[in-house]
């Protein structure tokens, strides 16, 4: 655990998804910053006003309650338990079965895209483990009939899973954090700050200066360059969430596999695109002790990027969602959904080129 007083820090973040940047602030207003390493994760919170060291502190605790109850290795968590019950059904809490209920939800609008049983799959691959190995078709066919929101049994606060299938709630869990970090900052009335959960922002409010947060995409041909983006967000009351196949990767046999699994195949997606940005607004009103917004972008962004550039486009076309959308192609395109062009600002000498889609 670290934690950085924000008097070490002389200037402003720029947040970036996955990187960061400098600029200047007035600095006349009370300011926290901690970083925070949980969740597999840096994080980095920066708070405003009065109660910013108590915000920033509570936000930590916050996580660190998450981790240990949603964790897919920690033992001694409600997730690993009820992968190990053997298709018993155990008492996971309203607040897992909430969330359960949640990722059920994105599992079935997005035609199992996003699917939280795909969790013996990413251990196949040993992305959870961090033993990674290429496993045969035929490990994963047997694997992929665990696989399906059929294999669980939600009633009341207890949960069951058909025996030898498990969840991972690792596609959704930041989001659903960042959630419950907005909570925090309503309750103590923070007016500003900018939440970094890796590849999760929440910009919360706005700027000391009255203009929006900046929150840089990684530019994901340049994944260990903190300062390559791919574009720039300007953001106010917002979630900006990146899933991406350069976040978590190996190398076998000249070719790359990365850690974003496609139900439908039991490989890491091959859709054609490098990386999904999902944008929505923070609405104050709900912040309220559910999966909302940040969980949201957090399930899409993993759904959308398994889905490819065509059908994340219809998906966000249909409006079944309230969200915008940044996807960075492997043919080096950034493509923008047009409810976000206008806070949207092209990376120069990026390479990239830029379309605004409606
Ligand atoms: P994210 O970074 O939010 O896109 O989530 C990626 C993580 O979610 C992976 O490291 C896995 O733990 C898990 N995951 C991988 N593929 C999927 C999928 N298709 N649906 C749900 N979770 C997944
Ligand atoms: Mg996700």
């Amino acid at each position: 655990m670290k934690r950085f007083a924000a008097a070490l820090l002389a200037a402003l973040m720029t947040v970036g998804l996955c990187g960061c940047s400098w600029q200047t602030e007035s600095p006349d207003e009370a300011r926290e910053v901690i970083q925070v390493i949980a969740m597999d994760t840096v994080m980095i919170f920066t708070t405003y006003g009065e109660k910013s060291t108590h915000a920033d502190y509570l936000s930590e605790d916050e996580v660190r309650r998450l981790e240990s109850l949603l964790s897919r290795t920690d033992g001694e968590s409600v997730i690993c338990q009820l992968n190990s019950a053997g298709g018993l059904g155990i008492d996971v809490g309203e607040e897992v079965c909430g969330l359960m209920e949640a990722a059920e939800e994105y599992t079935l609008a997005t035609e199992g895209a996003f699917d939280i049983t795909i969790a013996p799959v990413v251990a196949a691959w040993g992305f959870t483990e961090k033993e990674n190995r290429v496993p045969s078709q035929k490990e994963l066919d047997e694997l992929l009939t665990l696989v399906g929101p059929e294999h669980i049994t939600l009633a009341g606060d207890a949960a069951a899973l058909t025996p030898g299938t498990q969840i991972d709630l690792g596609g959704i869990a930041k989001g659903y954090a960042s959630d419950r970090i907005a909570e925090i900052l309503k309750e103590n009335s923070i007016p500003r700050a900018t939440i970094s959960l890796g590849g999760n922002v929440l910009a919360w409010g706005d700027r000391p200066d009255g203009t929006p947060w900046r929150v840089g995409i990684q530019d994901p041909q340049d994944p260990n360059n903190a300062n390559a983006f791919a574009g720039m967000l300007h953001l106010t009351d917002a979630f900006a969430v990146t899933s991406g196949g350069y976040q978590r990767f190996f190398e076998a046999d000249g070719k790359t596999y990365h850690h974003i699994i496609d139900p439908a195949t039991g490989y890491p997606a091959d859709s054609g695109l490098t990386s999904v940005t999902v944008v929505a607004d923070c609405d104050l009103d709900e912040v309220d002790g559910t999966p909302s917004v940040g969980t949201m972008c957090d399930a899409l962004s993993t759904a959308l990027f398994v889905m490819g550039e065509e059908k994340a486009l219809d998906f966000w076309r249909s409006g079944k969602y309230d969200f915008d959308l940044v996807l960075v192609t492997e043919d080096s395109r950034v493509v923008v959904t047009d409810g976000i062009a206008d806070e949207f600002e092209e990376s120069k000498e990026s390479g990239y080129s830029y379309e605004v889609v409606s």
